[in-house]
């Protein structure tokens, strides 16, 4: 077999995190001082070592440098540029890791929920989603004073890195243009991008000792492409490839776009001087003719032809077919094929999961195994067919088998599915009448307070649910453990006179998992993790079939818990976007029809409660905001769909039984019509430490429904006193009327310990005392 007439295989980037988690383990052993940056530094340097020798292995071509990150890659392009802002007191040279940390943690304890991180003492970086996954990186700072200045040699290190051990790889930088968007201008509508200018040489510096060192090509990372872009931004795009194509030739540019298409960028990407260009054809697939249309006869397209964002076996014979003639028409030589996106948000490899339904194993692809399917890709481009055969066949044989399974296909979910009405989306009344069947049921007092579902998860509840998963506590054991400690959560909340109670969650691992483990359609791994941010990293569950619930998940709990009381408490769930956001999702069902799957079995979960005496019940939904697409055009039909969703799980029940819904992230101006679309009786907000700010988007819209305000900001182990939680409350009332507002922390209590929690909570109820009494 010649290898000479295949097509190139790229990854664009692999995982850093190493099968077993070695890079999580490495950075806690260096931030415990259990170990120092040498040793560190070995352990970082194995890991890649390790991930080039496993593509070159399986036989990638263009194997990348520089993809690799002790915490994240746009930090790493902070240090590299010297975007250190003032309070990391760097003074230049290079970075020390000191300061690389510092921003990654800020300078002490890191605490951390929902994705946000917080510290005491010097504050890290703020924390943001990495385009639409659940990746997160460190928002850049930069404010008009910024001058840039080469402080991080780490691409062309790793690159000679590579290189002595015998690696000749494609570094990888995250574009300038990119890089400035999704930088953070500190002042007054100070715009990042008029930074260009200064920028551009630090650039020009790195891609010269690249090419000097020996590179002959580098992946530059510019996603911005394919979001919606003004004028001012393309003119910059272009300006920046003009600038850098001059200031270093020989050395030939790979300009990558992941996340979508081009659309009305398309022009712009293709009027760019670069050497190559990558296109994600799985999202959008319909580029694939306009890209080679529009390309220059030169130009080496990469085609981004396997999933990066999820874990299925690819249809080879499709995407053979699909990109076959145009591979013919043009030449093998200006081609490459590569994953839509870089391979850092799908694990490893599938061949760790020896625990998996053999079935759904065979229909999976993690890395590894995504590898694989370029490779026979490419000799199926370059040797015909006929080379390739059994492979096609056997990836044939896994995608008609998933098709056919009754392990994906319930016929009583999809006509369950297919019955649903609008109507069944709707509660019985509108809101004020409902409000006055609930007042009257609850009789609750002005300035209700509450808290969001969870209370601490302490060693010892984590010891025991452990116990459990290993059989060393059997499940009556376990059970009679969970019952203690939520009878004495139960007792505590009325001891200090919290007046809508939770039942603390103590049985929960996590709030999608959970639910995930208890409804069919999801499946979870041992090894499947990918990383979250820094050293944190999660293990999506998989949304494989249909989903229907089996049986009650939380009525046994909350009934349990209200058995124990008067005083109404309040039901737990994770919502149905929530549900399927932070889950690898099936790809062979429109997603918003997973998602009413997923409501569907929650509205069961919902009547259930209901019939069950549960008075309240609250549907988590804090990823309703992070699954907006990338594209303003295209968020309307999103949140159309996902509030439905909603409310299709929400609106089984009378009208006295309240419906609450909980958000922590503090951006509603451009979502509140949804919000208000969702129609939950009460919903919870993160607001603590935006002095109430963003409250202005529900008073702008006139939102009529019951909100809770946070006043306690759970990301930090600070305790709030009550002076300061009544100025909230009171800046609150000036926003809106007394009768809408309740008053709770911004969040779940349980990264928390109970000797921060008791205090903050006794002062929280007595501050919404103090409110009552100065009303
Ligand atoms: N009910 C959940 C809890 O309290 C909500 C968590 C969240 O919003 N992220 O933990
Ligand atoms: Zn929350």
């Amino acid at each position: 077999m010649s290898k000479k007439t295949s097509i190139p295989v790229s990854t664009l980037g692999t995982p850093r995190i190493g099968p077993r988690r070695e890079l999580k383990f490495a950075l806690e052993d260096y931030w415990s001082g259990k170990s120092d940056f040498v040793s560190l530094q070995e352990k970082a340097s194995a890991l890649r070592c390790a991930n080039w020798a496993r593509q070159r292995s399986l036989g990638v071509d263009n194997v990348p440098s520089n993809d690799f990150s002790l915490y994240d890659h746009v930090l790493d392009t902070c240090v590299m540029v010297g975007a250190i802002p003032e309070i990391y007191d760097w003074q230049g040279g290079l970075i020390e890791p000191a300061t690389y940390f510092a921003m990654a943690r800020g300078d002490t304890q890191e605490e951390s929920c929902c994705g946000k991180t917080t510290q005491k003492g010097i504050p890290a970086l703020e924390m943001t989603k990495w385009f639409d996954t659940n990746y997160h990186y460190m928002v850049p700072e930069l404010s008009s004073e910024q001058h840039f200045t080469l402080a991080s040699t780490k691409a062309v290190d790793e690159f000679r890195e590579a290189k002595a051990l015998g690696f000749k790889t494609r570094p990888v930088l995250l574009g300038p243009v990119t890089f400035l968007k999704l930088s953070k201008g500190t002042g007054a509508g100070f715009d990042p991008l008029s930074l260009l200018d200064r920028l551009l040489p630090v650039y020009g510096e790195v891609l010269r000792q690249l090419r000097d060192s020996g590179a002959e090509w580098v992946q530059v990372d510019e996603p911005c492409l394919v979001l919606d872009l003004s004028d001012a931004d393309r003119a910059a795009l272009k300006k920046t490839y003009q600038v850098l194509g001059k200031a270093v030739p020989n050395l030939r540019l790979m300009l990558t776009t992941y996340f979508g298409g081009l659309g009305d960028n398309l022009q712009t990407a293709l009027s760019l001087p670069v050497d190559g260009l990558h296109v994600d054809l799985v999202r959008a697939p319909e580029q694939l003719d306009a890209v080679i249309a529009g390309a220059n006869p030169e130009q080496v397209i990469s085609l981004g032809v396997i999933d990066g964002r999820n874990i299925w076996r690819a249809d080879l014979q499709a995407i053979y077919d699909r990109i076959a003639p145009a591979i013919a028409s043009r030449g093998a030589a200006l081609f490459e094929i590569a994953p839509s996106c870089s391979l850092l948000h799908v694990p490893i490899d599938l061949e760790q999961e020896s625990d998996l339904d053999a079935d759904l194993r065979s229909w999976l692809a993690f890395a590894v195994q995504k590898i694989d399917e370029l490779k026979i890709l490419s000799r199926a481009l370059g040797d015909g067919i006929g080379s390739v055969a059994s492979e096609f066949r056997d990836a044939s044989a896994a995608i008609a088998a998933r098709r056919k399974s009754t392990k994906v296909h319930n016929r009583l979910v999809t006509e369950r599915a297919l019955a649903v009405t609008h109507d069944m989306a709707k509660r019985q009344s509108p809101f004020d009448i409902r409000r006055a069947a609930q007042q009257e049921k609850l009789g609750l007092p002005e300035f209700p307070t509450t808290t969001i579902g969870s209370f601490p998860q302490t060693t010892d509840v984590r010891k025991s649910r452990a116990a459990f998963a290993k059989g060393t506590l059997d499940g009556a054991g376990y059970d009679a453990f969970i019952q203690t400690e939520t009878e004495a959560a139960i007792r505590w909340q009325e001891e200090i006179g919290i007046d809508v109670l939770v039942h603390g969650e103590f049985e929960r691992n996590d709030m999608v998992q959970y639910f995930g483990e208890k409804l069919a359609g999801y499946a979870f791994t041992k090894h499947g993790w990918v990383q979250s941010y820094g050293s944190r990293y999660v293990r999506p569950p998989v949304i494989f079939g249909d989903v229907s619930r089996p049986e009650p998940m939380t009525v046994k709990w909350s009934q349990y818990a209200q058995s124990l009381t008067d005083r109404p408490v309040k039901g737990m769930l994770t919502g149905p976007v929530t549900m399927m956001q932070w889950s690898f999702v099936r790809d062979d069902l429109p997603r918003r029809d997973v998602c009413a799957q997923i409501a569907l079995a929650l509205r069961d979960e919902v009547t259930d409660l209901e019939v069950a005496g549960i008075g309240l019940i609250q549907i988590d939904e804090p990823a309703i905001r992070e699954g907006l697409p990338l594209r303003r055009g295209d968020w309307k039909a999103y949140l159309d769909w996902a509030v439905e969703c909603f409310r299709l799980s929400a609106s089984g029940v009378r009208d006295e039984t309240q419906i609450h819904t909980h958000m922590c992230y503090s951006e509603f101006n451009d979502i509140i019509e949804a919000i208000g679309a969702m129609d939950a009786d009460v919903i919870s907000i993160e607001t603590s430490r935006s002095k109430m700010e963003l409250l202005d988007a529900f008073v702008n819209y006139a939102y009529p429904n019951d909100i809770g305000p946070g006043v306690y900001d759970i990301h930090s182990p600070r305790v709030p006193t009550i002076d300061e939680m009544v100025d909230l409350l009171a800046a609150a009332t000036r926003q809106l009327a007394v009768s809408q507002i309740w008053v709770n922390p911004d969040c779940g209590l349980k990264t928390r310990n109970w000797e921060e929690v008791r205090p903050a909570l006794i002062n929280m109820v007595e501050a919404a005392r103090m409110l009552r009494k100065s009303m």
